[in-house]
């Protein structure tokens, strides 16, 4: 930069929901370590108040120093502060206020923070599309972040022509597979996201990425962050999204926790409250099966008790992250036979898992996942397999992707898990031999996503790329 330009000043928009803020947290901290290189490059992280304090409580302190938090509004000022407003709705208010001038007030309170230093560039999590329209009245570019899966991108980029050709047939053409979308055609119609061609149309999700789609088809981004490694995806599908975005650098660099140094992300006693670790210590290599449903879905009470009882008949030492207010739905005796209070106990059930530190334990040889993106990259980047029971949004594509495309897992294929289904998969996973495939070839990838990793290797040079754009001043 000449002499006379001003540093970077990177305002990075987050979208205050479920795991997204903290994907984009540590994307930010990524960016804010690289970019001090840059002319002495500030962060300014833009999300709610309640998404900055769990975002601070979860870091415990580890934040780069040219890293700030600035508050956007969570549009909740006309909602009694008593009343436990629905996630759902608070997305809705989120995105309302946010496109009334939520986004842009916050850039202003950034620039305000940062000594009256402009913005010079938006990054945001995709989500947050009204982020494009702040960003060019600020006069800086939008680049977006995409956290889920390209596939799933490449699915509501097509949005229109997807409705187009199935229409109100979503149910009895459910099996076809989307041979005439490029990019899509290992793809059943019922793989498709929620609020593609089927599902509510008018929920706010479905509406947030509809209107995303458009906007990110109109806002010339000059790069667009992928979570996912060169090599993942089929070339028709980067072929597919270069075609609907050709102004753009697609910029495959996740999985994103790989941005940030091991030791910083969670390995720690501190962060293994529940002694997760030190169990699996105790277990053979690739004799646990871990099982996590991520920070949103949770089985109904009898498919709960399935389950539970399908990892008792495997006779495999599992690890189950629970969220407690389901533990009462578990089968009578169930906790007390897992943790050895009765004889021949195996398992242990925690409400929260170390779930990076855990999936790369020696010991973890199976993932029982409901396949949400962040799940299945930190899955493959350790080469565990996975049995997939999706849920909603994206998770049946991911699914579909990795028993279809990739090969590295299975999938619940009847929706709900049965007890012997779920003994059956992780059985299959831990000593089968279609399971020993699906290993081979998650650790095919596991190498893949190293060698994309390792120093001068692909992602880091995409994400250097990536610097580069968002500190050009
Ligand atoms: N996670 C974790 N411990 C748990 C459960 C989940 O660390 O006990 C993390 C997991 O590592 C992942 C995120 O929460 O990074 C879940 O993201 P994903 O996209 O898989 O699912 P979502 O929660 O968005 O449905």
């Amino acid at each position: 930069a000449a002499a006379s330009s001003p540093a970077p000043h990177v305002a990075v928009v987050a979208f205050p929901f479920s795991s997204h803020a903290a994907v984009l947290l540590a994307f930010a901290r990524a960016l804010a370590d690289a970019a001090a290189a840059h002319a002495g490059a500030t962060i300014s992280f833009l999300s709610t108040a309640s998404s900055i304090a769990q975002l601070r409580k979860a870091a415990g302190g580890q934040l780069p120093a040219n890293l700030r938090f600035v508050e956007v509004t969570d549009g909740a000022a006309q909602v009694p502060a008593a009343a436990a407003v629905p996630v759902p709705r608070q997305m809705e208010l989120f995105m309302a206020a946010a496109e009334a001038g939520g986004v842009k007030a916050g850039l202003l309170a950034a620039r305000a923070a940062a000594g009256g230093a402009r913005v010079t560039c938006v990054v945001g999590d995709a989500f947050v599309w009204p982020a494009a329209e702040a960003a060019a009245a600020a006069g800086a570019p939008w680049v977006p972040v995409w956290t889920a899966a390209s596939c799933a991108l490449l699915a509501h980029l097509r949005t229109d022509a997807l409705r187009a050709d199935v229409g109100d047939q979503e149910a009895s053409r459910a099996e076809e597979l989307l041979v005439s979308h490029r990019g899509l055609g290992s793809y059943r119609v019922r793989d498709l996201p929620d609020g593609v061609v089927s599902g509510d149309f008018n929920y706010v999700i479905s509406r947030l990425v509809h209107r995303m789609a458009q906007v990110l088809q109109r806002a010339a981004a000059p790069a667009v962050a992928l979570n996912a490694f060169p090599g993942l995806d089929p070339p028709d599908v980067a072929a597919a999204l270069a075609e609907l975005l050709p102004t753009c650098d697609l910029l495959p660099l996740g999985p994103y926790h790989l941005l940030l140094p091991t030791d910083s992300s969670s390995s720690s006693s501190a962060a293994d409250p529940h002694g997760c670790l030190p169990w699996l210590d105790r277990h053979p290599a690739r004799s646990v099966a871990y099982v996590s449903f991520g920070t949103v879905a949770s089985p109904r009470a009898d498919e709960l008790r399935d389950l539970a009882a399908g990892l008792e008949a495997s006779g495999a030492p599992f690890l189950w992250s629970l969220r407690e207010d389901s533990w009462p739905l578990l089968p009578p005796g169930f906790l007390d036979r897992a943790s050895g209070a009765a004889a021949g106990g195996n398992g242990l059930v925690v409400p929260w898992a170390p779930q990076v530190a855990v999936l790369r334990h020696d010991a973890v040889g199976a993932f029982v996942t409901h396949a949400g993106w962040a799940s299945v990259m930190e899955g493959v980047a350790s080469g565990v397999p996975m049995a997939c029971r999706p849920f909603f949004g994206d998770q049946r594509m991911n699914a579909r992707s990795v028993a279809h495309v990739w090969g590295f897992g299975s999938a619940f294929e009847d929706g709900a898990m049965t007890r012997d289904a779920v003994a059956k998969a992780v059985g299959e996973l831990l000593r089968g031999e279609e399971g020993e495939r699906m290993r081979a070839r998650a650790r095919e990838l596991q190498a893949v996503v190293a060698s994309a990793f390792a120093p001068g290797g692909e992602c880091w040079r995409n994400f250097d790329k990536f610097v580069d754009i968002v500190c050009r001043v």
